[in-house]
């Protein structure tokens, strides 16, 4: 059964129509072999009521011959051998019965006497069976096949002895006409096939139904004789004649009372094809019906189950094809009316409808997730259990430095971590996946190269089998807070250094002073040093104050397309004349374009570079502040013939506190603030800051800022 149901459907179809044609097929198979043993069983009967009435025929035919030869046998004129009167006697009974062909009378020794045809008179019948028999026996006697001879037709004769005191005087001899017995064929409506022979007991054929004279005279197959001879008096059987014919058959052994041997064997045969034709004809017509029935029920099924079923199913699965490959906007129901599949159909649609709703639903809680994920001003990211990167978003990658998703898809983080917190970094990583650590921090160079610190909260995701598939971490920059507590940490030094010694040079001498008698010009050397450290001091605040206040300002600014020129200026102009010795002066061209920036921070870099310019040329000289357009950027420079500065020490002198220990620069008040600032200043322009300079002979200082429309 489970078989017959995975089946595809035109073939379930096609079987549940064969089998409904069966019980139909089975009620004609079995009608149609009744009829044809219906038939089968008339047409023995039919063999048999022939046979039965050719054989009456017969009997009554040598009855009545035997009682004519009786009769004629008494008459005077044929013990006297009248030939004139017993001649015409025999010409009129002849005349009367056309089923004899001739009767005559012969004397003892065969001659005959007396014929009703003409015969010649010196033939003798003493050799004859009839002849011989009715002399031995004194009976009515049986001849078999001759032609005779006064009519030259094949008969069979009879003869009656003529014994007058016993003695065999002669015969009268009766010939019969057999082919007189057609008519009981003509008039029994049989079948075209049927038909009879009649032949004498030697099996030689004296007469037959049909196609008269056809193999008159000749034997009957040995075989078929054999089975008269040695049969019952009468059987039906079945035989197959020799032009290949099978034929019902029915023979009737005939025999004169007190011979042995029959005189003649009659044998009916109908055609079994003709008897078994209708029925035949009839199982044909049925089967052909029948046939024509089921071909029209295989079409039926054929294209019922192609337009109802298949089709319509056929169209579901595209549907569902489609579905599933995310076109929803297919209706089945369009295409399928009616009936359960289009009831189907319309679930189906709205299965689709629910599915799209729920698809828009999802769709749009991931763009809803997304956009959220894509705004987070933090880096937010998924990393894989191999630590690779399967998603990052744009401050992140902003975070470090990349261009795109592209550049780190499917990498590790690990190129960029800083070698020394590599290690930690992957250990932790590690304790992540097991659940030990939700929080870290380290440090990573961006792809531009610019140092960051981070710190990640991260969170792992399990499946539905609780295993971890991947973490997602969230990580926020650091830096400022790492290096404000740098600045801290420096501030605290500086404070415990660099302003501690003017301020206990101050106290020093103030206790001094209030401790001793001390003398007027001394007094004022004390307080002029006093003066020098409390100014120390001052630039000491002030440059830490400005440093506080950059750095508390920082995320604040908005840049805006400003023209540096004014700016360089109004710097140049301030610093114009602070001694005779320096002389200020600017090489700016008219057509510089304008650059993003913020005005006050940009003066207050100019001026440490100008100041320094001036402060680190004791002996005076020329200083030019230049710019010049560059391609996408302004290129700016304070140029100075001062003291000049080690090229080892070029990098360093940007650095927070930093400030080179030589002569001059001892002779020198500082901060080693100055530079750090001017350096923020210029990364928070996205510019850059460097230095060209030549101990001795001077020092150029560059600042790059790009311009505005970029
Ligand atoms: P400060 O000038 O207060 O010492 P800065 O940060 O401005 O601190 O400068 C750091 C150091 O760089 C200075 O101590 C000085 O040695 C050196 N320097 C700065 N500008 C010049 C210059 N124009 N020429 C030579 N040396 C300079």
């Amino acid at each position: 059964m489970t078989k017959f149901l995975n089946l595809p459907i035109r073939s379930q179809l096609i079987i549940l129509a064969v089998l409904l044609t069966l019980p139909a097929l089975g009620i004609i198979v079995y009608s149609g072999l009744k009829q044809r043993a219906d038939a089968y069983d008339d047409a023995v009967v039919e063999s048999q009521k022939l046979a039965d009435n050719l054989a009456a025929q017969q009997e009554s035919l040598t009855n009545e011959a035997k009682l004519l030869c009786m009769l004629l046998s008494d008459l005077p004129e044929v013990k006297s051998h009248n030939v004139k009167k017993i001649q015409s006697i025999l010409a009129t009974i002849l005349k009367e019965n056309p089923k004899y062909i001739n009767i005559l009378i012969a004397d003892a020794a065969g001659y005959v006497w007396a014929s009703a045809v003409p015969i010649n008179k010196m033939d003798t019948l003493a050799d004859r069976r009839y002849f011989e028999n009715a002399q031995r026996t004194l009976q009515f006697s049986s001849g078999e096949y001759a032609i005779s001879k006064s009519t030259k037709k094949p008969t069979v004769h009879m003869a009656y002895p003529l014994v007058e005191r016993n003695e065999f005087k002669g015969v009268v001899v009766v010939g019969f006409d057999l082919d007189a017995m057609r008519s009981i064929l003509e008039q029994s409506q049989l079948p075209g096939g049927s038909n009879y022979i009649i032949t004498d007991h030697n099996g030689i054929i004296i007469s037959r139904g049909k196609n008269v004279g056809q193999d008159v005279g000749k034997p009957i197959q040995l075989v078929d004789l054999k089975r008269m001879e040695n049969g019952p008096d009468k059987e039906t059987y079945e035989f197959t004649r020799i032009d290949g014919d099978p034929r019902i058959t029915t023979y009737h052994k005939i025999r004169l009372k007190g011979e042995q041997t029959p005189y003649i064997y009659i044998r009916a045969g109908i055609s079994k094809k003709d008897a078994l034709a209708k029925a035949n004809r009839a199982l044909i017509i049925n089967l052909s019906t029948l046939l024509s029935f089921v071909l029209l029920a295989f079409g039926l099924a054929f294209i019922i189950g192609k337009h109802s079923i298949i089709d319509r199913i056929s169209l579901l699965q595209r549907a569902s094809q489609r579905l599933a490959s995310g076109d929803l906007d297919f209706k089945v129901s369009d295409h399928l009316l009616g009936g359960e599949l289009g009831i189907l159909g319309q679930t189906f649609d709205t299965m689709a409808y629910q599915v799209a709703s729920r698809e828009k639903a999802l769709h749009e809680s991931q763009q809803f997730l997304t956009t959220i994920i894509e705004n987070e001003p933090e880096c937010v990211k998924l990393l894989a259990p191999d630590d690779t990167i399967l998603m990052m978003n744009r401050a992140g990658l902003d975070m470090f430095q990349l261009e795109s998703f592209d550049q780190i898809k499917g990498k590790t983080l690990y190129s960029f971590i800083a070698p020394e917190y590599l290690e930690a970094y992957k250990a932790t990583n590690k304790d992540v996946f097991n659940g030990k650590q939700k929080r870290f921090e380290f440090k990573i160079t961006g792809a531009k190269g610019r140092p960051i610190w981070l710190e990640a909260h991260v969170v792992p995701l399990r499946n539905n089998d609780g295993e971890i598939v991947s973490l997602l971490g969230i990580t926020h920059n650091i830096t400022e807070r790492k290096e404000m507590d740098n600045m801290k940490d420096e501030m605290i030094s500086a404070v415990s250094h660099d302003m501690r010694t003017p301020l206990a040079a101050m106290l020093g001498y103030l206790q001094f002073v209030m401790e001793n008698p001390v003398e007027e010009e001394q007094m004022r050397d004390y307080l002029g040093i006093m003066y020098r450290e409390g100014n120390r001091l001052n630039e000491l605040i002030s440059g830490f104050l400005d440093m506080q206040r950059f750095k508390a300002k920082q995320k604040t600014y908005v840049f805006k397309p400003i023209d540096v020129r004014p700016i360089v200026e109004e710097a140049a102009a301030i610093f114009a004349c602070p001694s005779d010795k320096h002389q200020v002066v600017t090489d700016l061209p008219s057509d510089l374009p304008l650059i993003l920036g913020d005005e006050l921070l940009l003066h207050q870099a100019f001026s440490n570079l100008l100041s320094n310019a001036i402060k680190y040329s004791p002996g005076g000289c020329e200083i030019i502040l230049g710019a010049k357009s560059e391609k996408d950027s302004v290129t700016l420079w304070v140029k100075d013939e001062g003291i000049g500065i080690q090229p080892e020490l070029l990098d360093k002198i940007f650095d927070m506190f930093y400030r080179v220990d030589n002569k001059s620069s001892r002779q020198t008040n500082g901060t080693g603030l100055g530079l750090a600032l001017v350096k923020e200043i210029v990364n928070a322009h996205s510019g850059r800051v460097w230095v060209e300079s030549e101990p001795e002979k001077g020092s150029i200082f560059y600042i790059t800022l790009p311009v505005a429309n970029r």
